[in-house]
C-alpha cells in the first residue's frame, strides 16, 4: 500500500526532511510535465481521491515519533500539492504538532494566483515554486499545463504572494534541451525574477529518467545560461553532472571576472577550477577581493 509518509531524506539545503505525499495512490496533477519523474498522465484541476487530514495528521504524528531529529516538514505530492483541498486546514493542524520543525512545500506554482493557495503558504516556514518557462508556448509544450493556466496568470499571482510572505520563497527552473534553454525564453524568466526578487533560484536540469523523451543540457550548458540572468540574482545551479565537467584554469582576473558575473558556490569551484585555480580562488579571498554571502542555507562566493 503506498504511503503518505517518506523519507526521512537528508538534503544539504533543506536539512533532514520528511515528507508527506498529498496523492499518494496516484498522480494527480494540472501539469503533465515532459521531464516528470512520474508515468504520464491526463491532468486535472482538483483532485479525483482526496485522503483525509485526520489521516494524514495520524501518520505525521507517528513519523514526528519515529524521526524525532527531522529539520523540516515536506508538503509534496505525486502531482501538485496544491490541488489538494483541505491544504489550509491541513496546515493549521501541521504547525499545531510540529514543534521547532520548518514547514515546506514543493508546488508547481500553478496555482499561486488562488487566493485561498496563498492563504494556506502564507502559513508555511519556506515555499518552492517551480518556474520553467515564461511564455504561454513553453508552458503548454514543456510543462504541458491544463487548459485555463496562464504564465501572465502564474507570474501576477507570484507576485502578489511574494509581496506578502517574508520568508524563504525559492523558485526552480528546470532546463530542458531545445524546450526552454533559448536565450528569448530566459530573457523573460530575468526579467520576471528580477521583480520577484525569490529568496533563492535552484537552476538544474534533467537528473533521473523523465516520461517522455526529453534530454537534459550539460552543466557547462546551465552555467552559460545563469550567465544570462542578472548577476545580482541568487541564482544557484543544482546538478549531478557537475562532476563530469573538466577543471579549467583561470587566472586571479578570471576569477574576479567570472565571480563579479555569477556568484559561485565552494562546489561549483571544487567542479570548475583546478587546483592552481583553487589556491588563487582562496587568496583573492583572505585578501578580501572576493567574498561570501549567504542565501538560506547556501553559501555562494562573489567579487567583494
Ligand atoms: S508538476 Fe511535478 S508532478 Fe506534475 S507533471 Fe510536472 S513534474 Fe510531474
Amino acid at each position: 500500500m503506498a504511503s503518505i509518509l517518506f523519507g526521512p531524506v537528508n538534503s544539504r539545503r533543506f536539512g533532514k526532511s520528511l515528507g508527506i505525499d498529498l496523492s499518494p495512490y496516484k498522480k494527480q496533477c494540472n501539469f503533465d510535465c515532459l521531464y516528470c519523474e512520474l508515468e504520464p498522465a491526463k491532468t486535472m484541476d482538483h483532485y479525483e481521491d482526496v485522503i483525509s487530514v485526520d489521516e494524514i495528521i495520524e501518520a505525521l504524528q507517528k513519523g514526528i515519533k519515529e524521526h524525532p531529529d527531522i529539520d523540516v516538514i515536506t508538503l509534496t505530492a505525486n502531482g501538485e500539492p496544491t490541488l489538494y483541498p483541505y491544504l489550509g486546514e491541513l496546515i493549521d493542524r501541521i504547525n499545531q504538532i510540529k514543534g521547532e520543525k520548518q514547514t515546506l512545500i514543493l508546488s508547481n506554482g500553478s496555482t499561486i494566483a488562488d487566493p485561498s493557495v496563498q492563504n494556506a503558504l502564507l502559513k508555511l516556514d519556506r515555499v518552492k515554486l517551480s518556474l520553467d518557462c515564461g511564455t504561454d508556448t513553453c508552458l503548454k509544450r514543456l510543462d504541458r499545463a491544463h487548459k485555463g493556466i496562464t504564465i501572465g496568470e502564474i507570474m501576477s499571482g507570484m507576485l502578489e504572494f511574494r509581496s506578502k510572505y517574508d520568508k524563504p520563497l525559492i523558485i526552480e527552473i528546470l532546463i530542458v534541451r531545445t524546450l526552454n534553454d533559448k536565450p528569448e525564453e530566459i530573457s523573460k524568466l530575468n526579467e520576471f525574477l528580477l521583480k520577484l526578487r525569490p529568496t533563492r533560484i535552484d537552476m538544474g536540469t534533467i537528473d533521473r529518467p523523465p516520461a517522455y523523451d526529453v534530454k537534459p543540457v550539460s552543466y557547462e550548458e546551465l552555467l552559460a545560461i545563469s550567465h544570462q540572468f542578472d548577476a545580482s540574482l541568487p541564482l544557484y545551479i543544482v546538478s549531478r553532472h557537475k562532476s563530469a565537467v573538466r577543471a579549467s584554469s583561470y587566472s586571479d582576473e578570471e576569477i574576479v571576472h567570472t565571480l563579479a558575473n555569477r556568484p559561485l558556490t565552494l562546489e561549483d569551484i571544487e567542479s570548475l577550477f583546478d587546483e592552481a585555480s583553487k589556491k588563487r580562488f582562496e587568496i583573492l579571498l583572505k585578501d578580501g577581493k572576493l567574498k561570501m554571502i549567504q542565501s538560506n542555507g547556501v553559501e555562494f562566493y562573489k567579487k567583494a
